[in-house]
């Protein structure tokens, strides 16, 4: 249970004043850097020319180098122990202890990395999106290894900087989820692999199966962005404090709750890509854009609370919201609209299975929600085995290949179908998976409680009253920030420990719709 925190008069002496004044000050220019870094880095994925990378790489790795610098100086380390110290009396507010917390965690890690090392792995990562995006383009894997093969290596040694207690992973782990482990992960994987096996089959042996052959032909680009920007804007993502453009990879970056960049791709065949990435980021973006201004003046605060959280958004919305019954009863129109050759002879219940329809298939971010997870178990396997030295870069395609047949029974013929369909190791995130298998038993919680409190839920789907969710989510998840660390904020929400039950059992009900078991 959490006590909603109140903030309180902070001021108490002069010595403690200082030592706030000087750490917001460099709290304010790292996140000033920071906001600049994430634009740039926004720019190298939609807009940059080819030939600018070397150049802009080089401005990464200064701007880490500056990151550090400012981290690492000995009166803000001052500053830091004088306010831990006054937070232990009691004599700091409880908003400004928060902010030194989580702001020494931070400090903590970079402390320990020397700082070329830390400017060489900043430099490294950021040539390393658009290596593998060439790379996944021709299928060739071997003009991306041996730059993986440098961030491996580098990622290891941050491991070893870092220290860890119990597995080399775990260092990684906590970057994204505090205090993340894989023996917690050891613990929540198996069993949810083994329902959703358990779920697989039931799909596989079903009398009745959608038919998605009933989808076929050409999208039209421009139709799909316009019902991609139609749809994301009534869920709530507010275009003036945003904007959605195209990128390799979709993803989301916060500038800032004003300034909030989300990207998606177009397939040409599949009209349906461009609609689920677009409201999965969607769904980060509205996290961002819904963060609490009130806490900005606290270093740290106007933030979301992990990854794994931010993915409960996107996966929520993306799944729970957008492969909804209700969702197609509103949204079939717009496709009819735009490509009536196709959807005119199609219900609101046919799409639905449609886009439900379970299968195993080669790309994780076009997965179905049953055999998402075992997509993100494959790639945990690996990045456990790299980061432990038991797995090489070059043993990786072969190996995702057998993981692949002994996960989902497929083996994919090439390695953009593979080893290279992903961008997060060639910017370095080794750590960043499992995140999305928590985002997803988050959303199975907070699903549970969302619709509790919003029974009609579905024909407000329908009627296009769309507001509920977003402004749930805002009351639940948003407007808190980072004041609690995850698993607080998704107990405090769901009303409900952390299980992978809800999850396990909001799949079962859809597909018994799906397939009619
Ligand atoms: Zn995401």
């Amino acid at each position: 249970m959490i006590v909603p925190m109140q903030p309180n008069d902070f001021v108490v002496d002069q010595a403690y004043e200082t030592a706030w004044r000087k750490f917001t000050e460099t709290a304010e220019k790292l996140r000033y850097y920071n906001m600049l870094s994430s634009l740039s880095g926004w720019d190298m994925q939609t807009m940059m020319p080819e030939e600018a990378l070397e150049k802009r790489s080089e401005v990464a790795g200064f701007m880490a180098a500056e990151t550090h610098r400012l981290m690492t100086d000995p009166h803000l380390d001052e500053a830091v122990q004088a306010l831990q110290e006054a937070a232990e009396k009691g004599k700091i507010g409880t908003r400004e202890a928060r902010s030194i917390v989580l702001f020494e965690r931070q400090m903590k890690k970079v402390k320990k990395i020397p700082e070329d090392r830390f400017r060489a792995f900043h430099m490294l990562v950021a040539r390393g999106e658009s290596v593998w995006r060439n790379a996944r383009a021709a299928n060739d894997f071997s003009s991306f290894a041996p730059l993986l093969a440098e961030i491996v290596s580098l990622s290891r040694e941050m491991i070893d900087y870092l220290g860890y207690a119990e597995h080399p992973y775990d260092a990684l782990l906590d970057d994204y989820e505090p205090g993340l482990t894989v023996k917690r992960l050891d613990t929540l994987f198996p069993p949810l692999r083994e329902g959703l096996i358990q779920l697989l089959q039931k799909i596989q042996n079903a009398s009745y199966a959608p038919d998605i052959s009933r989808v076929h032909g050409t999208f039209a680009e421009a139709e799909q962005e316009k019902i991609s920007r139609l749809v994301s804007e009534r869920l709530g993502f507010n275009y003036r404090r945003g904007r959605l453009d195209r990128s390799a990879h979709p993803f989301t970056v916060g500038v800032h709750p004003t300034d909030v960049r989300i990207t998606t791709r177009y397939l040409a065949h599949d009209p349906f890509s461009s609609l689920y990435s677009t409201v999965h980021e969607a769904g980060h973006g509205m996290y961002e854009q819904n963060l609490p201004l009130e806490l900005e003046r606290y270093p740290g605060l106007m933030s979301a609370a992990s990854m794994g959280v931010h993915e409960s958004q996107s996966r929520f919305f993306e799944n729970m919201i957008g492969r909804s019954y209700g969702f197609w009863r509103y949204v079939l129109p717009l496709y009819q609209e735009a490509f009536p050759d196709i959807f005119n002879g199609l219900d609101p219940e046919d799409v639905f299975r449609i886009v439900n329809a379970s299968r195993p298939s080669f790309i994780r971010v076009e997965a179905d929600e049953v055999t998402y997870n075992l997509h993100i178990m494959l790639r945990y396997e690996l990045e456990k085995g790299l980061m432990s030295k038991t797995i090489e870069v070059r043993d990786l395609p072969e190996l995702w290949r057998v993981k692949m047949e002994e996960y989902l029974g497929i083996r994919p013929e090439t390695d953009t179908e593979g080893v290279l369909q992903d961008v997060h190791w060639s910017s370095g995130l080794f750590g960043y998976f499992p995140s999305y298998t928590l985002g997803n038993i988050y959303a199975g919680q907070l699903y549970a409680a969302l619709r509790q409190d919003l029974p009609d839920l579905e024909e407000h789907l329908a009627k296009g009253e769309w507001e509920g969710p977003r402004q749930w989510m805002t009351t639940h998840i948003h407007r808190h920030g980072a004041l609690f660390d995850p698993l607080p904020l998704i107990e405090q929400a769901s009303g409900a420990s952390l299980s992978i039950e809800p999850l396990l059992q909001y799949l079962e009900e859809k597909m018994a719709r799906v397939y009619r078991f």
